[in-house]
């Protein structure tokens, strides 16, 4: 049976780690209606500790916390486990969100945020972990018309085969192996060429440009592969 990104399964355990009180509950209330266990932290230390105990599917983390800034709890967990994690925040340069994707979160959220916006980004988290998992264990992957097998590297969009060169593929494994994830340039640079040279954004462009020519379904109005303006590319399901 092929896999179809845009399952999910609701998380059994999340964890929100903020420390102003309304918007905690708040946060913690939302995330109530998909989730039985919800726990939350309001310090980097509790959360470190919350963390480790209750091993959470996902984590909702703000930046400022008044013992330290989450970015360093982003660091922490990254060396340890995969689990998503989106930040909360209130920083919105894309300076500050490439520094944040290159310590290895996951997916951001302007405050303030409303709940169907924060249900539709975990939703998009849990599938992200979902789908890595299915292209970790060789499953195929059929999103929109177009089948890929990243084992077999073979491609069918609308019934008609479709020619990768080996980097294209690179590329594409390295995209889907972090669906739902932005990459950034820089990340896309060292996953796929491992090089310390070059003007690795135009790079990766044209040869983003290149895979859409192939894969997507409108490579004018691209789906499969997603432009954050400023800030990196990620591989998407449908909603
Ligand atoms: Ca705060």
């Amino acid at each position: 049976m092929p896999y179809q990104i845009g399952e999910w399964l609701d998380p059994e355990r999340i964890l929100i780690v903020e420390d102003d009180d309304a918007l905690r509950e708040t946060l913690a209330h939302t995330l109530g209606t998909i989730c039985r266990d919800v726990r939350t932290a309001s310090t980097l230390a509790d959360a470190f500790r919350e963390a480790g105990n209750a091993k959470p599917d996902l984590i909702v983390l703000d930046l400022g916390l008044p013992d330290g800034d989450g970015t360093e709890l982003v660091t922490r967990l990254r060396a340890l486990t995969d689990v998503p994690i989106i930040v909360l925040s209130g920083r919105d340069t894309e300076d500050a969100k490439v520094a944040l994707l290159d310590a290895g979160a996951d997916d951001f959220l302007i405050k303030p945020c409303g709940a169907s916006e924060l249900l539709a980004r975990v939703r998009g988290q849990l599938r992200r972990s979902i789908t890595s998992l299915a292209a970790r264990s060789w499953a195929q992957i059929v999103v929109d018309g177009v089948e890929i097998d990243l084992v077999s590297q073979r491609i069918v969009r609308n019934g008609q085969p479709q020619r990768l060169t080996p980097t294209e593929w690179a590329l594409l494994r390295a995209l889907v192996l972090h669906a739902g994830r932005t990459l950034s340039p820089k990340q896309l640079w060292d996953l796929v060429w491992d090089r310390e040279f070059g003007d690795y954004s135009t790079h990766v462009r044209v040869h983003i440009t290149h895979l859409r020519r192939k894969i997507e379904p409108n490579p004018q109005m691209p789906r499969l592969i997603i432009t954050e303006p400023g800030v990196g590319y990620r591989f998407n399901g449908p909603k």
